[in-house]
């Protein structure tokens, strides 16, 4: 088997941060980043492609280009994990060993758990930013539509970016209200949860453009099947006594998938009983395999699935990994922070940032951004700043807002 000191599964977000900030602590390591795709997305990107703002070239980059400089790239899937011998095998048949692995493979969207709707995804009206090839159709749609029914929808968690489903929703609503035709268009929100969002300091500015917007809000409303010929979207929704099948027609819908944990994390041993990997929600290492370190969607923790957590994660993991190999106990935790920029109009967002249990955990003094209204600010941070903070800043190892916090003594 090839050996490597730390091997990364995963070139995504997660991945490349990870192995730029492990190589610009300790640029002699001997690290591999195995990863499939040619291509990396800047996934944050895709509400405002959808919402018309982005172009959809410009949230893509060549993988290559994006490989941290002294990591070897093995262009292949891993198809099983061997956490008790130290060793994975790709789907080519090589084997590789290790003396840390890093898992960052993200989450899957499980389109085919909805009867129908795979099919007919980018036609009869039927959309989704969660794809790179979708959300400019997202767009098309909005602006085409002169009047109607305009269903937009969100799963059971565990989703990555859990406010990107009604994103979407305010971004199409502003542009139908500044074209005059809102008034014309009936908008639904069906979430499968319980709640708008899951920090309930967000809500009420939440709420606020729902009734601005007219949305009809149905909660525990969960997609099942669609019908996209004919236009129809079918929905068991919570009701005090049990549950209703509920069909409704629709001009357009936007979907966002169940998520699961990847299959081949699911299936190995280093998944928990949801799936996840799992791994100390604070040192991020595994509970049961020392070696084995995760981040990212693919982690079993309760903290949001966004890219705002793995930055604050990324040093965590390397510098926690680093004292492994030198058979140190780790030196850091993470604190579960997650961020969740709230597009509630063109040129406002509300930016919900907080921790581990719901815990507000705002990065800017409030004076400055309120991240519980609807602020300019937050909206320029998300359009200019955060995505030359993700290719120039996260990716390439610079650690800016987020020195990783000494572990408090006796915690591991
Ligand atoms: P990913 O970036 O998805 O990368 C996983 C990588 O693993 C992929 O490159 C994949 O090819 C690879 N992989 C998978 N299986 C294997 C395997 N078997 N072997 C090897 N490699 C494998 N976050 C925010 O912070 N703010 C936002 O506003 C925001 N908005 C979002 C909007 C949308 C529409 C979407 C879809 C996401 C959004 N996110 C947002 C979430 C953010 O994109 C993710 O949380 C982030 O990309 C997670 O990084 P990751 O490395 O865990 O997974």
């Amino acid at each position: 088997a090839r050996h490597f000191q730390v091997l990364v599964i995963g070139g995504g977000a997660g991945g490349l941060s990870v192995a730029a900030s492990l190589l610009k602590r300790d640029s002699a390591l001997a690290l591999g980043i195995v990863e499939p795709s040619e291509e990396h997305f800047y996934q944050p990107g895709w509400t405002l492609v959808g919402g018309g703002i982005f172009k959809a070239a410009q949230t893509r980059r060549r993988e290559q280009d994006l490989i941290p400089k002294g990591a070897v790239w093995l262009r292949n899937a891993v198809e099983i994990f061997r956490p008790e011998a130290r060793e994975v095998v790709l789907n080519d048949g090589t084997v590789l060993s290790y003396d840390a692995l890093i898992v960052a493979t993200g989450i899957s969207l499980n389109w085919d758990a909805i009867p129908g709707l795979k099919e007919t995804l980018g036609k009869n009206g039927v959309t989704s930013n969660y794809r790179y090839d979708l959300a400019p159709y997202t767009w098309q749609l909005v602006e085409q539509l002169k009047g109607g029914k305009a269903i937009f929808t969100q799963p059971p968690m565990p989703i990555k970016c859990a406010g990107a489903p009604q994103k979407a929703m305010y971004l199409a609503c502003d542009a139908w209200r500044r074209r005059g035709v809102l008034k014309s268009i009936s908008v639904d929100f069906n979430t499968a949860t319980p709640a708008l969002f899951g920090v309930k300091e967000f809500v009420p500015a939440l709420m606020n453009y729902v009734r601005d917007y007219d949305i009809a809000l149905h909660l525990g409303s969960k997609l099942v099947e669609v019908n996209g010929p004919e236009r129809i979207a079918v929905f068991e929704r919570k009701t005090e006594t049990g549950i209703d099948r509920v069909e409704c027609t629709f001009d357009m819908l936007h979907v966002v998938p169940p998520q699961v944990s990847p299959k081949v994390v699911r299936e190995s041993a280093i998944a928990g009983s949801d799936g996840f990997v799992e791994v100390n929600p604070e040192t991020l290492q595994h509970v049961r395999y020392p070696q084995v370190f995760a981040l990212g969607d693919v982690i079993g923790t309760s903290c949001a699935k966004t890219a705002a957590a793995v930055r604050v994660q990324a040093p965590v993991v390397a510098t926690n990994v680093l004292a492994f190999l030198k058979r140190k106990d780790p030196v850091s935790g993470y604190g579960g922070y997650g961020a969740c920029p709230l597009t509630v109009e063109n040129g406002k967002i509300v930016l919900a940032e907080f921790s581990y249990g719901g815990k507000l955990a705002p990065t800017l003094p409030k004076w400055l951004l309120n991240g519980q209204k609807p602020t300019r600010l937050a909206w320029w941070l998300k359009k200019y700043v955060m995505p030359a903070l993700y290719w120039k800043g996260m990716l390439k190892g610079h650690e800016l807002f987020v020195a990783p916090e000494p572990l408090k003594p006796g915690k591991k």
